[in-house]
């Protein structure tokens, strides 16, 4: 299970329509709770469809980008906990491509865009054996006080 509050769902979802058509990818920076429960503290945005490459790349995370964002975690005592990226015109279900190159204990989030608006959003976990992704219960946070009154303008 994993943690997910409104407004990080908001960042993923805008993040999404902001590359769309192409993908976006970033991380989740939080911490491995008791229980099996993850929780976000932190999106860490990745990809940005203005960069030529981005368009090619699937869900690709280089590991130099990889390896700025677990220093940027830990400096916050923040782990790398999972993957975010979007299929742009597909269901929120990962693909044969993710799964070969997904890792165990990982959360990946998927967000469908369908023309430029962000909708299914659905949290997956990749078999130890590497066989199959299983699909992940999100559990909903509202936010902050101080940011819930704001907050509600996400498309
Ligand atoms: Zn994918």
């Amino acid at each position: 299970m994993i943690q997910l509050k409104k407004n990080q769902r908001d960042e993923i979802a805008r993040h999404a329509e902001r590359d769309y058509p192409y993908e976006c990818c970033g991380l989740l920076l939080g911490s491995f709770e008791a229980g099996g429960l993850k929780s976000i503290s932190e999106i860490y945005p990745i990809s940005n469809a203005r960069e030529e490459k981005a368009k090619r790349n699937r869900f690709l995370i280089r590991p130099v980008e990889l390896l700025r964002g677990e220093q940027y975690a830990s400096e916050r005592g923040l782990d790398v906990i999972g993957f975010y990226h979007s299929h742009p015109d597909h269901p929120a279900v990962p693909s044969h491509y993710d799964l070969e190159h997904a890792w165990p204990v990982y959360s990946y989030i998927v967000v469908s865009v369908k023309s430029e608006a962000a909708g299914d959003l659905r949290s997956w976990e990749m078999e130890s054996d590497r066989s199959t992704f299983t699909e992940e219960e999100i559990l909903a946070v509202t936010q902050t006080v101080s940011l819930r009154r704001g907050g509600e303008a996400s498309s």
